[in-house]
């Protein structure tokens, strides 16, 4: 793990081209995936207007959206918070899961093909680790939407790319899910963490976004605060 200014600036350097689960487990099997935006069950858990609010965000950012790649992936813990709000819909968690990724394509206008991401034979992309464990070392809060995760060595961290979070009570959600996932009975756990708390990164353009971003979810981080530990990064000094 290698994280310095100057390594954040030179893994920032090019705009995002598809969207993973913030999972650390789904990761792009080739550069030309990268960098990916990291998004809690590829957006499923959003109504309408948070997709639409987050595809405007990319427009925003001056990304082509036509051609961003949506991803979604087996064993989604995403879909389960999904089907725990949803106790009617009967849908498995795949088709959950495959659903959200083509509704989040529509709106994008994407022309690439949605790819699937996972443990079972017929993945276009193989999952990293073991399905029912997830073993991610760190949360990244990125704030420059441009992170590519494998150029400072923290692929199989928690990517959160906030940059494009339709507002702050979603960031909230989204953190306090990776936050659960890592200190309940499917990640190394509470106990673990409180003896190697966990490295949470907040990267920000500039300092005040980093501070900003740090300020709103400062309350989700109070829940967890002997086990994790926040550190705030910004490419320019402002
Ligand atoms: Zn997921």
């Amino acid at each position: 793990m290698n994280i310095t200014i100057e390594n954040i600036k030179s893994a920032t350097a090019k705009l995002p081209v598809a969207v993973f689960c913030m999972d650390g487990r789904m990761r792009p099997n080739n550069s030309e995936l990268r960098p990916f935006i990291g998004l809690a069950g590829s957006g499923v858990l959003w109504d309408d207007e948070y997709v639409a609010l987050f595809v405007q965000k990319l427009k925003d950012a001056k990304i082509d959206t036509s051609l961003i790649t949506v991803t979604w992936h087996e064993f989604c813990g995403a879909c389960n918070v999904f089907k725990s709000k949803n106790p009617n819909d009967n849908r498995s968690q795949n088709e959950i899961a495959q659903w959200g990724a083509e509704r989040l394509a529509t709106a994008l206008g994407s022309v690439k093909p949605i790819l699937k991401v996972g443990w079972s034979e017929n993945c276009d992309i193989a999952a990293m680790g073991n399905p029912d464990h997830h073993s991610e070392p760190a949360i990244i809060i990125d704030g420059t939407g441009k992170l590519d995760t494998e150029k400072i060595d923290l692929d199989n961290a928690f990517l959160l790319s906030h940059a494009y979070a339709p507002d702050g009570d979603w960031m909230q959600q989204e953190c306090d899910i990776a936050l659960n996932i890592a200190m309940g009975e499917h990640g190394p756990g509470k106990e673990h963490f409180t003896q190697n708390p966990m490295p949470v990164y907040i990267i920000g353009n500039d300092k005040e976004q980093a501070e900003h971003n740090h300020e709103i979810l400062s309350h989700v981080f109070e829940n967890h605060k002997t086990q994790i530990n926040p550190i705030k990064l910004a490419i320019s000094a402002k």
